[in-house]
């Protein structure tokens, strides 16, 4: 099975924080934060003219009408769709443009993994409680892998040392493929850097 890191593509409007409330616990043995809860809705401002189909916010990803279809129309499971706060469409000068943002919804991720693997089987350097790895030790990373006897069989999943960041496997890479999904990139994770 071939899985994927999701990103966004530059050439399209992008979307950034503005802000979220929510709940972290720390993990005990090394502090890191190892557990997120949102609580409400999570607000975006989106910049720049040219619509994409998807958009990826840091802790956020967004679909608009027609990537949500294609996620029922295919059958792809591991997610829920809540509701976001658009506060505003600009321009890269930050002027206000009349974009309809309407129909823009979170996909948030429900689909579960556990820790990621180096590609190659070498031990990568972590924390023993909740498996969170150093931005220096990621950096050493050259690949990753999903150790398939963990993953719960979704198509939208994340690992559990890396919070809210989107794995999927090729069926959505397909499906967004044959759609023509604008605005979203596929890494697969065994070519995947931190760096
Ligand atoms: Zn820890």
């Amino acid at each position: 099975m071939k899985y994927y890191y999701v990103t966004h593509d530059e050439k399209y409007a992008q979307a950034y924080y503005e802000f979220e409330d929510g709940a972290e616990k720390k993990c005990p043995k090394c502090g890191k934060i190892c557990e997120f809860s949102r609580i409400g809705v999570y607000h975006t401002r989106l910049k720049g003219k040219k619509q994409g189909d998807f958009y990826h916010a840091p802790g956020c990803y967004i679909g608009n009408s027609k990537f949500l279809e294609m996620l029922v129309k295919y059958n792809i499971t591991g997610y829920e769709i809540k509701d976001i706060v658009v506060d505003g469409w600009f321009d890269q000068r930050d002027n206000l443009i009349d974009l309809d943002s309407s129909d823009l919804k979170e996909i948030a991720i429900l689909g579960k993994c556990g820790w990621y693997a180096d590609k190659d089987g070498k031990e990568i350097k972590r924390c023993d409680k909740c498996g969170i790895i150093n931005f220096s030790t990621r950096k050493e990373v050259k690949g990753i892998k999903v150790e398939e006897d963990t993953w719960d069989g979704s198509d939208i999943f994340s690992f559990s040392n890396w919070l809210g960041v989107m794995i999927c496997t090729e069926r959505l890479k397909e499906a967004c493929e044959k759609e023509k999904i604008k605005n979203i990139r596929f890494i697969p994770l065994e070519e995947f850097t931190f760096a």
